[in-house]
């Protein structure tokens, strides 16, 4: 690519599964590649394996690209609508004798692949047949004829450096299937012209298709686009990542209360660093990435950090965007929430619960939990105080609370204070007591900012409940 050519990448996942943390963080490089130097991010959606083809699947791709914000810059690419093109190139291959048909059967193929010990390599049985047109009509594949003259083929990675393979490690590989429909390397190669491609970053896995697509931009005069392979990720070294090392697909992500940017922040950072910085908004990864910091070894996929870095951008997330993530992760819980609390209260409960969360699903229970009395008051929680003196202080800050209609957080803690002071009883005496009055536990923000969002009634009525019982 000449310097003067835009950058345009694009994220080409295959409709045959949901979307994966693996092949996401393709899409993020790409992404960021595109947004750190003006360019383009485009979606090419693979489809062409129709067997395994779900609508569901293409759905659940645009949907969570949407939810992360990968946002692109084209209408999306549909493979299998291309397929005439595809067909129309290979013909083009199959004229310039650059292709050959191949009469082989599955029969005969499966027999060789059965002989072979060491992985199956095409003998070239039809690779110097002559063919007329007439021939075409019988059932055929395509392959493609690697060049007498190829003895090896070499690209430089922009992550991995020189990628070299020698010619004994390839053969003729079928590039449109006896059904008529092109194979994933040739429509990969077809539609990346097509659409203009400057550079394709996608998982290492694919560096030995990648070997072959780069024969076939030779055989069309193309010029190949810049290629860049990510290592993968693991689940633990050497282990395939699983359900076992946590959620597996984006959406889960989304449903646990994940935060798109976090996600962003932890699948970037896992393979590419910027000196020892850990905590990147999507604008400060967009603005620092260059592929030149990506590594060459595998990441190990570390659920604890991803939840750290979560629980750092609850904390960097104004509360009015929180309230809107928390819709996306589920309606209910939310209608739930706003049938509870009026806008205001929620941003003030937001901006208190998520101090200690880790996820948007330990802001949003809570929050709808507190809208109700405790179904039960566990007196052994706070029963290490002395009861009578308790129930002393508990009374006296009921009554004086009630007198003077509530209160603002400060004035409540002051109160308080003066309270426990008089009785010559400790402050987190009472503080326990009212958090389990109001809340049924001993864990919660500071109780008296949550007091004083509430209406003083439902405070009356539940610090009465545990009045009546101590
Ligand atoms: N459809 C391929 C995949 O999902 C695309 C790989 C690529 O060329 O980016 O692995």
């Amino acid at each position: 690519m000449s310097s003067a050519e835009k950058v345009r990448v694009r994220f080409a996942p295959s409709p045959t599964g949901f979307m994966h943390i693996g092949n996401v963080r393709a899409a993020i490089f790409n992404w960021l590649l595109a947004r750190h130097t003006g360019g383009e991010f485009l979606l090419r959606v693979e489809d062409t394996d129709r067997e395994r083809f779900r609508q569901e699947y293409v759905d659940v791709i645009v949907g969570s690209l949407n939810w992360l914000g990968l946002n692109t810059d084209e209408e999306p690419v549909f493979q299998s609508k291309r397929a005439n093109a595809h067909l129309t190139v290979a013909h083009k291959l199959l004229s310039e004798g650059k292709a050959y048909p191949c009469f082989c059967s599955e029969e005969e193929l499966e027999k060789l692949k059965s002989e072979s010990a060491h992985g199956f390599k095409y003998p070239g049985t039809c690779r110097s047949r002559s063919w007329t047109k007439a021939d075409l009509e019988k059932p055929h594949a395509i392959r493609f004829k690697i060049p007498n003259e190829c003895y090896f083929v070499e690209y430089t990675d922009l992550i991995r450096g020189k990628v070299t393979v020698s010619r004994e490690q390839l053969d003729d590989f079928v590039i449109v299937r006896s059904c008529g429909m092109a194979t994933y390397n040739f429509c990969n190669v077809v539609d990346d012209s097509f659409m203009n491609i400057s550079h394709v970053i996608r998982g290492e896995d694919h560096i030995s298709n990648t070997l072959k697509q780069i024969l076939i931009y030779e055989a069309l005069g193309l010029n190949a686009p810049e290629f860049a392979h990510l290592p993968l990720v693991f689940g633990a070294p050497g282990e395939k990542l699983s359900k076992r090392h946590g959620a597996v697909s984006v959406d889960e992500y989304r449903t646990q209360g994940f935060l798109p940017d976090a996600l962003i922040n932890y699948l970037a950072r896992l393979g590419w660093s910027h000196g020892d910085q850990e905590v990147f908004s999507r604008e400060e990864l967009a603005q620092h990435f260059t592929l030149k910091d990506v590594g060459k070894s595998a990441g190990i996929f570390d659920i604890k950090k991803l939840e750290w870095l979560n629980g750092v951008h609850l904390r960097r997330t104004p509360a009015k965007d929180l309230l809107e993530r928390i819709a996306e992760m589920d309606e209910l819980l939310q209608l739930q929430m706003r049938d509870a609390w009026t806008g205001k209260q929620l941003e003030l409960l937001v901006e208190l619960y998520r101090e200690r969360a880790t996820t948007l699903q330990d802001i949003v229970k809570p929050i709808v939990a507190l809208a109700k009395a405790p179904e039960k008051l566990d007196l052994k929680l706070i029963q290490k105080g002395n009861v009578p003196e308790m129930s002393q202080v508990v009374k006296e800050f009921l009554d004086r609370f009630v007198e003077q209609d509530g209160g603002v957080a400060a004035n409540l803690l002051d109160l308080a204070k003066e309270i426990c002071a008089d009785q010559e009883v400790k402050l987190v005496v009472l503080a326990q007591a009212l958090r389990l009055a109001i809340t049924g536990g001993i864990q919660s923000p500071g109780i008296f900012e949550l007091i004083s969002l509430m209406k003083l009634e439902s405070v009356q009525i539940r610090i009465e409940r545990l009045l009546d019982i101590l």
